[in-house]
């Protein structure tokens, strides 16, 4: 089985920020594990041998957590395992990074860095419970340009409760002057295991205005592409040739390959994710088995319905002939009904190459993706 990408789950952070829900654990708590997490991740890496064809491996992506806190000696004996590749990307928080570190990560063969600079707002970043401000995340950039990162991308949230359209302007135009080569924008969910859940359960928290939020996405719908950021995806934003390539694999439903806790898989039909539990993972994999917690086979209606919505969210659309080539039928035929409706109400534009969201569709994503689903 041919694998593209390969995304490697890193799950340990300095603290838990109030809004997070991802799988991760502080690291001072994790002492055992986070000093065996290295060996468990070859060991994972091993047991696919035989099972799945690496070697014209594309990507590779450090996602977590914090990757970042990572040994970069560690990064690079996992990489020294796999074939070269075209892309390898490193989440980092900005107060874990200094320019020795960044030095030893570009050394051992990371070559793009996604920092989680969230906003630039004291205020803001205080209450999400993050440990940088927005003077640390530009140092940060500036220590890895020295250190010789040429691609960079910034990740900055908006629809925070509290926070108003200027301070969200103030950000992104911060992030602008640092002129990282890529932006990456998170609508802010709140969900219920969080402090920020529970003290929005408890009425001490404001809830989100979803309508100040959409105003937030257009605002910068609006300022990146003048900034020459263009807009590739829903919400990513590249300058020309610097979209995310790893990311993009995902959008277009090829292989990829997760690995670490909780890290999920998609190869061809066959969708599985390892499970979350750090105890259970490290015994799976000690004792040589993948530790996988879901595992679920698609069937070919669901998987050309998977294409279509994640397919659209790239706005250069679903090309026509490449999925009539996958998957043996024209999208256009298959989904005639769908797309006639989605037409009609102004939300996607189609001819006979491709079919790709219309301004008015990007901004009402959900409507179209669903009608996928
Ligand atoms: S740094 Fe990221 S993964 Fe870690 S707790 Fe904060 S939001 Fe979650």
């Amino acid at each position: 089985m041919r694998i593209d990408s390969l995304y490697v789950h890193i799950p340990f952070c300095l603290r838990k920020c109030n809004y997070c829900d991802f799988v991760s654990f502080p690291a001072a708590e994790c002492g055992e594990l986070y000093a065996a997490y290295p060996d468990l991740l070859e060991r994972e890496l091993a047991l696919w041998q035989g099972k799945a064809d690496l070697t014209r491996l594309s990507t590779v992506y450090f996602g977590g957590g914090t990757p970042s806190l990572m040994e970069p000696e560690a990064i690079g004996r996992l990489l020294s395992l796999l074939p070269p590749v075209t892309e390898c990307t490193l989440e980092a928080n900005p107060e874990t990074v200094d320019p020795a570190r960044l030095i030893a990560f570009r050394e051992a063969g990371v070559d793009r860095l996604s920092l989680g600079a969230q906003s630039f707002d004291p205020d803001l970043l205080s209450a999400m419970g993050r440990g940088h401000d927005g003077e640390r995340t530009a140092h940060a950039v500036r220590e890895a340009r020295q250190a010789g990162f040429d691609n960079i991308s910034l990740d900055l949230i908006y629809g925070l409760p509290g926070q108003g359209i200027d301070q969200w302007r103030d950000s992104l135009e911060r992030a602008v002057e640092l002129s990282p080569e890529h932006v990456s924008l998170y609508g802010l969910t709140i969900h219920p295991d969080t402090p920020w859940g529970r003290a929005l359960d408890a009425g001490s928290l404001a809830a989100p205005d979803d309508d100040l939020a959409a105003d937030m996405l257009e605002l910068a719908m609006d300022y990146l592409p003048r900034q020459g950021y263009l807009q590739y995806e829903i919400a990513n934003f590249a300058r020309p040739g610097r979209e995310s390539r790893h990311n993009c694999a995902y959008w277009q439903r090829d292989n990829y390959l997760g690995l670490g806790i909780a890290a999920a898989s998609c190869l061809n039909d066959h969708r599985f994710a390892n499970t979350p539990d750090p105890q259970i993972y490290a015994e799976a994999i000690r004792q040589g088995r993948l530790p996988w917690a879901e595992d679920e086979h698609y069937g070919i209606e669901q998987i050309m319905g998977e294409a279509m919505f994640l397919g659209l969210r790239l706005l250069r659309g679903v090309d026509v002939a490449a999925f009539e080539q996958r998957y043996g039928v024209s999208p256009l035929k298959r989904f005639r009904l769908e797309l006639w409706q989605l037409r009609n109400q102004g939300l996607i534009e189609c001819d006979d190459a491709t079919i790709r969201l219309t301004p008015k569709g990007v901004a009402l994503g959900n409507l179209v993706f669903e009608q996928f689903v």
